[in-house]
């Protein structure tokens, strides 16, 4: 495809939210229809991640009305920002930095051994479940194994996986808005997918060894792989919680040993699944 024709689609480079049409005549970013209503922004990175206005000011990354319709927008795209942000280490996380949710309510992550939680924007309050919550190891010093509760199913990393799919989708969409290269046809698959109408394999990649922080950073990149579409790597790094996957290769492997060296990252956990 060449430059030329992702131009081709563009409608009108000024959305308006009186309008409520569709920016591009494919449509909605991802049901690529055009009676979902077209008057909402869509915040590329969740609110409950804080991506909100109050907390970053001119930092908030969001789509113009028109671009997502809003029926993905209220929908399907509002569960996989709350499954990401639910996701244990990145509840944590918001939980120990006091991200309030987008109803202003601040997080409470319930572990299966200990419960933390924000009282204020300076103050946290952990609570242990048990007496191996928590070893001191000094004067004012504790080490603690957080545990999950349980097992996370496969279709729940899937769904992690799809939430990271959506948000480097929008952020292609924000970065090349003049060429349209969002609405490439070879991302068709992805938007279903996305939407969770078609199963399919995938895989997410969960670093084992992170630095806490308070910034989020989505990095992707292509590379051409000869014979096919190539390979579109996201790099999600959300306070310190690293996770990466693919938006056009999600095949599966039985063992992650015999993932393409590209796929696997030593020091961490490679979750594949055969579909959802
Ligand atoms: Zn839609």
């Amino acid at each position: 495809m060449s430059d030329d024709s992702w131009n081709s689609g563009w409608r009108t480079s000024t959305p308006s939210a009186r309008t409520g049409r569709a920016q591009h005549v494919r449509g909605c970013l991802f049901c690529l229809r055009h009676d979902g209503g077209f008057r909402s922004v869509e915040h590329i990175v969740g609110k409950s991640l804080g991506n909100q206005a109050r907390l970053v000011g001119a930092a908030e990354r969001v789509l113009t009305p028109g671009v997502v319709c809003d029926r993905c927008n209220n929908g399907r795209l509002a569960e996989l920002d709350a499954e990401l942000a639910r996701f244990p280490p990145i509840e944590l996380m918001r939980a120990w930095h006091g991200v309030p949710t987008r109803e202003g309510v601040l997080p409470v992550h319930r572990a299966g051994n200990l419960t933390l939680t924000a009282s204020s924007r300076t103050e946290r309050i952990l609570y242990a479940h048990n007496k191996k919550a928590f070893e001191h190891i000094g004067p004012n010093s504790f080490r603690s194994r957080v545990r999950t509760g349980g097992p996370i199913p496969a279709r729940r990393y899937a769904r992690v996986a799809a939430a990271l799919q959506k948000i480097a989708l929008e952020f292609i969409h924000h970065d090349h808005v003049a060429a349209a290269l969002a609405f490439d046809p070879k991302f068709d698959e992805l938007r279903q997918v996305v939407l969770g109408h078609r199963r399919s394999p995938g895989w997410l990649n969960i670093f084992k060894n992170c630095t806490p922080h308070g910034r989020i950073s989505i990095t992707y990149w292509w590379e051409p792989i000869d014979g096919d579409g190539g390979t579109v790597i996201v790099l999600a790094d959300i306070f310190g919680v690293v996770l990466a996957t693919d938006l056009l290769r999600r095949k599966t492997v039985a063992d992650p040993n015999e993932a393409p060296p590209d796929w696997h990252v030593p020091e961490s956990n490679f979750i594949t699944w055969t579909d959802e």
